[in-house]
């Protein structure tokens, strides 16, 4: 457990970023711990082996990525051009044909007599189901 904490630190002593108390408490848990020595020792050895790497020159830049511009293409224009041409007259003519009335048919309908009878006969039940919900719940 103190191993798992310490382990931030001990990356910071390999790195001899650490100082004082903190150095020297690191330095205590070394003498005691194997474990914690020999992770020390690992990375002393990489460290070590990456710092013999040669260094290499850095790359060239890059000249900087253009964004695209956008322009709309011809077929945009086009579609547009068709939807007025076809929206327009559309409109022209919907503007000029009268709204029919509504036949006389239609509004002296009455609905037969079964489904006036069925239709009262489901409101009953609804009623009377709705009415004992609410004596429950008002309980
Ligand atoms: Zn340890």
């Amino acid at each position: 457990m103190l191993c798992e904490r310490l382990e931030p630190d001990l990356h910071a002593y390999v790195e001899g970023w650490l100082t004082g108390r903190r150095a020297e408490h690191v330095e205590a848990h070394l003498k005691e711990c194997a474990l914690c020595q020999q992770k020390v020792a690992d990375w002393q050895a990489i460290t070590s082996s990456l710092r013999t790497l040669p260094t290499l020159p850095a790359p060239p830049r890059r000249p900087a990525l253009r964004s695209p511009t956008i322009t709309p293409s011809y077929e945009v224009w086009a579609v547009a051009l068709l939807t007025l041409i076809i929206l327009l007259p559309t409109a022209w003519w919907l503007s000029r044909v009268p709204i029919q009335q509504v036949p006389e048919q239609v509004v002296r309908w009455t609905p037969p007599p079964i489904a006036t009878q069925l239709t009262e006969q489901t409101l009953q039940s609804a009623h009377s189901l709705w009415n004992r919900v609410q004596q429950e719940v008002l309980r």
